[in-house]
């Protein structure tokens, strides 16, 4: 895998091709970070955060991005995402999948030859995401407040190239998520993500727990925030 910006292979980003009318999503914001979190962790890449989220998890970080937000057309999306010049492109939100057109931006961004990421809170069916899209999906512990929101026919759904992130608030979500891994052979399905929630539980505490268990699973920290804090646009 090369670190070099991308070279859309699609001409349809510079095409002046009409699209057919209603292709427009709400968008929060679209900015150029390094990705801090999942497999593509460290990668100069290009966030498409979507408007709207039907979750409230205790500890969200992205409370702005439930309201407001501007309609693009996914043209524009695209030809946007284009001026950055990066390889990596990460749809996230809110819930990115709490808008249906996501999936046509989710195709557009494949066909135009982008390594695509898709973070989503696990709560909204996946099985339609294009399969060369790398999943990020959710699995909502009890202190998040929405461990009733998980949708569990998601597992179904997952390649060896997606991922399952469990945000761990305190020891009673560690063995709850333990326990998942191990119910669901998860770790046999596709990559395992361990992430502790900021000031509730000290990254190495996660770490000692995870080494002591012999769990198969990723230890996660936000480099995002580790290099910019809480300043926006990252
Ligand atoms: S699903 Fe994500 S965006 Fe929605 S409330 Fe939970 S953490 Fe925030």
């Amino acid at each position: 895998m090369s670190a070099e910006a991308a070279t859309p292979a699609n001409p349809e980003l510079t095409s002046a091709a009409p699209r057919p009318a209603g292709e427009r999503l709400r968008i929060t914001e679209i900015f150029h970070s390094i990705q801090g979190e999942a497999d593509a962790v460290g990668w100069p890449t290009v966030f498409v955060r979507l408007t709207g989220c039907p979750l409230r998890c205790t500890w969200c970080d992205t409370t702005y991005s439930f309201h407001g937000g501007e309609w693009r057309d996914i043209d524009a999306i695209l030809a946007e995402v284009a001026g950055h010049g990066a390889r990596h492109v990460c749809v996230t939100g809110g819930e990115p999948l709490s808008q249906k057109r996501c999936l046509i931006l989710l195709r557009r961004l494949c066909d135009a030859g982008y390594e695509v990421s898709l973070e989503t809170s696990g709560a909204l069916d996946v099985s339609a995401v294009d399969p060369r899209v790398r999943k990020v999906v959710d699995l909502k512990a009890p202190d998040s407040g929405e461990f009733k929101r998980n949708r569990w026919s998601n597992l179904d759904h997952l390649r060896a190239h997606d991922q399952v992130k469990f945000v761990l608030a305190g020891r009673a979500d560690y063995e709850w998520a333990r326990q998942t891994v191990l119910d669901h052979a998860l770790a046999a399905r596709c990559q395992v993500l361990f992430s502790p929630v900021h000031g509730k539980v000290a990254p190495r505490e996660l770490a000692e727990w995870i080494l002591q268990d012999r769990l198969p699973v990723r230890l996660q920290m936000q480099l995002h925030k580790l290099l910019w804090g809480e300043e926006p646009g990252h």
